[in-house]
């Protein structure tokens, strides 16, 4: 690929300049980082803490002393312990502390959220109008399929066809999902009741544009939620303001859902860091709070009450209602360490690296690799998450022989070797070393010594 803003390629002196000037760089020693390794899957999995691994120590250390007396002995007590990972997750998502809970695992949260939404809208059992047509949940084909089981198994449980329900926005190229078509169909479709997209597409690393999605959806009547699994922690949020530059004509019903995202729903182990399978958070605008969760449980009961063990729920008046069994604590514990560590170094700083790292990828990438290989990820700021999209027709190959030299990426079909250098523990330096391993792979034909891949997981 040639370079067309001319400049050499940066080299290994350069990189090891910007590491010396990174205001992050003593972050990395808060991580187990593998020796002799270069770590670009922090999107997948997050690395290990010390300060998560603390705050799990410190639990594990309240339930042998405390055992049953940690529930309100502990501290913070135990039982509301999702509510106060809540509360340090807020900032982050830029919602209200009342807003945000930590429960459950993301594809949960999607279930429970979407159920509880399509349970407003006319057309469903549930909502105001049996009657009425059904509505329809808008995706798009780019999507992590978790999300669309999850969508269509609650059209399924209202007796709504999903293949009907379900509608997918198109993509134009096959990486990314363009706004304006997510728009357009707002504009041709008039059952659309929720827009639910991603944030950052998992495979390209596209950022979407929250806040034109979310006055897109508003002026159209639909409500707007998000599944921010590839941005929490390395992109900063804000959803309660969310769609305030929307144009509100007075003709929709967009005026009574206001500003605001309406639903989010995330995982703490990618960018969080907070372990494998840690417990996930989600985000309800306060204006839906009262709303009857799809999928009730005790843990959403109101806390002063919660005890009182009575036969009729009765639910919180915040974001809590969504919680449903109880509160995981061991594998909720790290999130609060790991969460720490994001607001002191700041989650502007975070990204302010973030996005100098995959600058210097993607420049790498182009400067020094053969055309071969493109950049399936946004070029502009605005429409890039934290992971790089390296398409390559051995992309399968070549990333079995990274793994196997210590470049730990990972591989999604058809040709994309996902590449994140996330910010927390990752220097200028391995960004680097990571291409000029690429380099030294594909120029000595050593991905060719690996079997090509016949369906299998990666
Ligand atoms: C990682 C990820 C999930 C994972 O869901 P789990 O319930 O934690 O397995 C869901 N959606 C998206 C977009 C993701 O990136």
């Amino acid at each position: 690929m040639t370079d067309t803003d001319a400049g050499p390629a940066p080299s290994l002196a350069d990189a090891r300049e910007r590491d010396a000037a990174d205001p992050l760089r003593a972050y990395r020693d808060h991580f187990s980082v593998p020796e002799d390794e270069r770590y670009m899957d922090g999107n997948s999995l997050g690395l290990a803490p010390d300060t998560a691994l603390a705050t799990l120590d410190r639990v594990v250390d309240e339930w042998k002393r405390l055992a049953i007396r940690g529930w309100e002995a502990a501290d913070p007590d135990w039982f509301h312990y999702g509510e106060h990972l809540g509360d340090l997750l807020a900032p982050l998502v830029g919602a209200r502390e009342s807003e945000v809970v930590v429960a459950n695992s993301t594809t949960v949260n999607i279930h429970t959220l979407i159920g509880t939404f399509l349970d407003t809208l006319p057309g469903t059992p549930a909502g105001p109008d049996p009657t009425a047509d059904p509505p329809a949940v808008l995706v798009n084909d780019l999507d992590f399929p978790t999300d669309h089981y999850a969508v269509r198994a609650q059209f399924r449980q209202r007796g709504i066809d999903p293949d009907e329900g379900l509608v997918g926005v198109e993509s134009r190229d096959g990486r990314t999902i363009d706004e304006a078509d997510i728009e357009a169909a707002l504009r041709e479709r008039d059952d659309i009741g929720i827009v639910f997209m991603p944030s950052v597409l998992y495979r390209s690393g596209q950022l979407l544009d929250i806040d034109r999605i979310s006055a897109a959806a508003h002026e159209h009547g639909a409500l707007a939620g998000f599944d921010c699994a590839h941005s929490l922690g390395v992109v900063d949020h804000d959803l309660r303001n969310a769609g305030a530059g929307g144009v509100d004509d007075g003709t929709a019903d967009g005026a009574a859902l206001g500003t605001g995202a309406d639903f989010a729903v995330w995982c703490s182990y990618k960018y969080l860091n907070a372990g494998p399978g840690a417990t996930a958070g989600l985000y309800v605008h306060e204006r839906h709070h009262g709303t009857t969760p799809a999928l009730a449980g005790w843990w959403g009961n109101d806390k002063s009450t919660q005890f009182e063990m009575r036969h009729t729920y009765d639910q919180a008046d915040t974001a809590g209602a969504w919680q449903i069994g109880t509160v995981p604590m061991l594998s909720s514990a790290p999130i609060e360490g790991a969460t720490e560590l994001i607001r002191e170094a700041g989650i502007d700083a975070v990204r302010e690296k973030s996005l100098a790292l995959t600058d210097l990828l993607i420049d790498l990438v182009e400067d020094r690799l053969g055309d071969d290989f493109s950049v399936g990820t946004p070029r502009e700021h605005t429409r890039r998450g934290g992971h790089v999209a390296i398409e390559h027709p051995e992309g399968y190959r070549l990333s079995e022989a990274l793994r196997d030299r210590g470049v730990i990426v990972d591989f999604r079909p058809p040709n994309v070797v996902r590449v994140c250098p996330a910010p927390l523990y990752t220097r200028y330096e391995d960004v680097w070393r990571v291409v000029e391993t690429i380099e030294a792979i594909v120029e000595s034909d050593a991905h060719r010594e690996y079997e090509p891949r016949d369906g299998g997981v990666t």
